[in-house]
């Protein structure tokens, strides 16, 4: 099985449930770079304060705190661990630094159309504890307002309100969406639809990894 994955596609794609379900599942490690960040700002350390105005406006936080958490991270997990990406790299300066640090097997590339994506975002629900993710419609808690897995009270994320979604689909646009070329011109990109539901797109995902 493929070894060292990013997870690529737009915010509201299902990174996130993909690399859950991949992490509880088949055992990789998954780093979300979007979790670290929000834990950083939670407990207010001085990553933290420098990343909070950027992921409030939807922008990106700069290339060089990213790719030194990452960077960080990579070395704790050693060799063999297996990891899914998810969140990073979003330029092409993070995809390069990452090539530095480990040997990427696949990039897999969830598309799914902004109109979506907008209804998926605005509907989400996180957990503020465990970082689950869930949608009012599609994927709701069993109890309303709490998350399955350890029971803290769902939080809307700030950057999920309308106003910022909109931001943060056309920093996909400009910054992101050229690594489905670098991927693609490496031989590693591997392209599966983020629509329809939940399992039969973890199914396209496990095939990728075979
Ligand atoms: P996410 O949870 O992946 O949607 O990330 C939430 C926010 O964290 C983004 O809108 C950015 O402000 C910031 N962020 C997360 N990952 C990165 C990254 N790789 N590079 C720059 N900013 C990031």
């Amino acid at each position: 099985m493929k070894s060292k994955i990013v997870l690529l596609g737009p915010p509201g794609a299902g990174k996130g449930t993909q690399g859950e379900k991949l992490e509880n599942e088949l055992g990789y490690v998954r780093l979300s770079t979007g979790d670290m960040l929000r834990e950083a700002v939670r407990k207010g350390t001085s990553l933290g304060v420098k990343a909070k105005t950027y992921m409030d406006a939807g922008a990106l936080v700069p290339n060089d705190l990213i790719i030194n958490l990452m960077k960080e991270k990579i070395a704790s997990l050693g060799n063999n661990a297996g990891i899914i990406f998810d969140g990073f790299p979003r330029t092409v300066e993070q995809a390069e630094a990452l090539d530095q640090a480990v040997d990427i097997d696949l990039a897999i590339d969830l598309n799914v159309a902004d109109k979506v994506l907008v209804e998926r975002l605005t509907q989400r629900r996180t957990c503020p504890q465990c970082n689950a993710v869930y949608h009012l419609a599609y994927n709701p808690p069993k109890k309303a307002g709490f998350c399955d897995k350890c029971g803290s009270v769902l939080y809307q994320r700030d950057d999920d309100k309308e106003a910022t979604v909109k931001n943060r689909l056309e920093v996909y646009r400009k910054n992101t969406l050229p690594l489905v070329d670098y991927y693609k011109k490496a031989g590693k990109l591997t392209v599966i639809d983020g629509t329809g539901d939940i399992e039969t797109i973890f199914d396209q995902v496990k095939k990728a990894l075979n």
